[in-house]
């Protein structure tokens, strides 16, 4: 695994750790060129997926750059990393047993923003509001509708989930 400081190749694995789940290895690496530390993670991967864009452009999928946009969306809520990380792996487990190689974009973003809309109202609606590019206050309104209609029994962030979402 090339070292991300120098590019060397000549790195070495100090300390290999399942995660607490066991759904992931954790490898301590250090580069015996620059003495650069690194971390790296083992997944099981079950099937290589690639993401057909809306622009008809396709792309291999990416692990990473899906959390990236769901801890985007999660931004200082209280919600545990483990429970991101458990969310984003059933995620890509669900879209591996779609029984297709090709995704469309679409798909990966439904399938989020029912993970988010099970996780946390609020990152739900930031999502959203991204995902269905919305411009008018009224879809807004339609979206926060659903929301409160979906779990009356919890408080309802309503206006605050409205405020954050126009961050
Ligand atoms: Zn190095």
């Amino acid at each position: 695994m090339r070292c991300p400081y120098c590019g060397s190749t000549n790195t070495q694995v100090k300390d290999s750790r399942p995660s607490e789940d066991h759904t992931t290895i954790r490898r301590r690496r250090v580069c015996a060129d620059c003495g650069g530390r690194y971390t790296t993670f083992e997944r099981v991967q079950l099937r290589e997926l690639t993401v057909l864009k809306r622009s008809g452009r396709r792309v291999p999928f990416d692990r990473d750059k899906l959390m990236r946009s769901v801890q985007i969306a999660l931004r200082k809520r209280p919600v545990e990393p483990e429970r991101i990380e458990r969310m984003v792996s059933s995620i890509v487990r669900r879209l591996e047993n779609m029984g297709e190689s090709e995704v469309k974009s679409e798909a990966v973003g439904r399938l989020v923003m029912e993970a988010l809309k099970a996780l946390d109202d609020v990152a739900y609606v930031r999502f959203a509001s991204v995902y269905k590019n919305f411009r008018e206050a009224k879809d807004f309104e339609a979206l926060l509708g659903e929301l409160t209609a979906a779990d009356d029994d919890e408080e309802a962030p309503t206006g605050k989930a409205a405020a954050s979402a126009e961050d």
